[in-house]
């Protein structure tokens, strides 16, 4: 039976419903904003942007510009809704929220295919194939069936991560690899402090400028979590007995052990990717350059992705969804959006798309279409579902993005460069999903 439950028409049910419909399959969208609104939502249109009205940068030197060029040329409707309502705002793709919302609203409402359904969604349905995309502020109710058929251990209310920075970035005449007591592998880079370093870093996070938190994380977010530069606050030497101890460290530059080390773990399988332990962070994304880079080892660290503390319902997709976004423990159940831990509005598009066409190869007996790391849309769901410990949310960038062979000093030429091979190779993919 070719019919399909999407939950929610946020940005990734929307794609998704569109992506079905337009293939011949039956669509139920569900959607509660009209009976019940989340925290964050206001309008009763489909894919309401609930922050910022960009969508990011649109240019090709740039990981989410190329997610974007590869959705449009997979005929993403929420994509092109974006470039019909643009405004201007260099290079980035900004657009006029309302009109964008509602384009994409007409669309799916005058879709043949799509029956919208203005409810709250509670009960997960055993007889059909359910797509689940209900954000990031997923209803309670639903929350607690996902929380069931995920084991409550896979489900997550909050982020609270905290930066990570590529390998190459890192300045290795400065800092070093060692496991605390030498237990382990050496698999830690540690960023050693003087004294004096560590007083200049101090006194810069403590100071340094937060986001604001909305009322409903703030109640909520610091029993679970708390942040580096309010563990700070409590005193000025307490991150030298907490996260930065260097006890059990000696640098192999001195022979000594440093007066406070900041540990850098490892963060993806081919250890191209590292984060900050410890460092989860509520410091806006340029101050939290400003003082991290600070740290010795980090002065011209590439930072893909920054921390951040926020309500944000997700599952350890880890652990599990397979390459399709379908549950590994359930045939009918698949995943997309932000509660995949893909992040962002472009990221959940684009794990709409791909959640969308492999239920509809799968009822079309065709074999699942992955796209590989060459591309942005294929590093995406390749960094979600792989197997990895201290799985948190991730953004489009080049960091999870299959790397050039040669060496290419100049960014923008560089990542020019993975742009035009992400292309070309998603043009030979382009005719599985006609
Ligand atoms: P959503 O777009 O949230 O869509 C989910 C939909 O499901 C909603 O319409 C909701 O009403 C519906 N729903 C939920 N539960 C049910 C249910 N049980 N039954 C039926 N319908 C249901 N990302 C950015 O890229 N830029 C930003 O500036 C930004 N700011 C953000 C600010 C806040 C406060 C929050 C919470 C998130 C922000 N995000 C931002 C992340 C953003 O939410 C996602 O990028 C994006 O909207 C996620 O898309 P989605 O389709 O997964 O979820």
């Amino acid at each position: 039976n070719k019919e399909v439950i999407v939950v929610g028409a946020g940005l990734a049910g929307s794609e998704a419903a569109y992506q079905l419909a337009k293939r011949g399959i039956k669509v139920k969208l569900y959607e509660m904003k009209k009976v019940k609104k989340t925290e964050a939502h206001k309008s009763e249109n489909f894919a309401e942007l609930v922050c910022s009205n960009s969508l990011g940068a649109d240019n090709l030197a740039n990981a989410s510009g190329l997610m974007k060029e590869e959705l449009r040329r997979m005929d993403s409707l929420v994509i092109k809704s974006a470039d019909n309502n643009r405004v201007p705002a260099g290079q980035a793709l900004a657009v006029d929220r309302d009109g964008f919302s509602q384009e994409i609203t007409d669309k799916l409402r005058n879709m043949e295919n799509i029956e919208i359904i203005e409810e709250e969604l509670t009960e997960i349905p055993e007889d059909k194939i359910v797509l689940i995309a209900s954000g990031p502020l997923t209803s309670d109710a639903l929350s607690k069936k996902i929380g069931e058929i995920t084991h409550s251990d896979y489900l997550y209310f909050y982020d609270a991560a905290a930066p990570i920075v590529t390998l190459e970035s890192i300045n290795m005449d400065i800092a070093y690899r060692q496991s605390r007591y030498g237990k382990g592998d050496g698999e830690y880079i540690n960023c050693p402090m003087d004294k004096e370093q560590y007083y200049n870093f101090y006194n810069a996070l403590i100071t340094a400028e937060r986001a604001p938190l909305k009322a409903f994380e703030e109640e909520k977010i610091f029993d679970a979590c708390m942040p580096v530069e309010r563990i700070a606050m409590t005193g000025e030497r307490t991150l030298v007995f907490g996260p930065l101890k260097p006890k059990g460290l000696i640098n192999p530059k001195t022979d000594k052990m440093d007066y406070a080390v900041v540990q850098l773990r490892q963060d993806d399988k081919e250890g191209k990717l590292y984060n900050l332990v410890g460092f989860q962070t509520n410091l806006k994304w340029g101050e939290q350059k400003r003082v991290f880079s600070m740290i010795p080892g980090l002065e011209n660290a590439e930072f893909i992705r920054y921390g951040v503390m926020h309500r944000n319902t997700f599952i350890n997709s880890t652990q599990l969804l397979d390459e399709s976004l379908k549950l590994k423990t359930k045939d009918n159940v698949y995943f997309a959006g932000q509660i995949t831990g893909s992040e962002g509005y472009v990221s959940s598009v684009a794990t709409g798309m791909m959640a969308a066409i492999n239920i509809a190869h799968r009822l079309e007996g065709k074999t699942p279409f992955i796209l590989d790391d060459r591309s942005a849309i294929g590093a995406m769901v390749k960094y979600i579902t792989e197997d990895k410990k201290n799985f948190q949310p991730m953004g489009p960038n080049f960091g999870i993005i299959r790397s050039l062979d040669e060496r290419i000093r100049d960014k923008k030429e560089k990542y020019s460069k993975i742009s035009a091979i992400a292309l070309e190779y998603l043009e030979t993919k382009l005719d599985e999903i006609k």
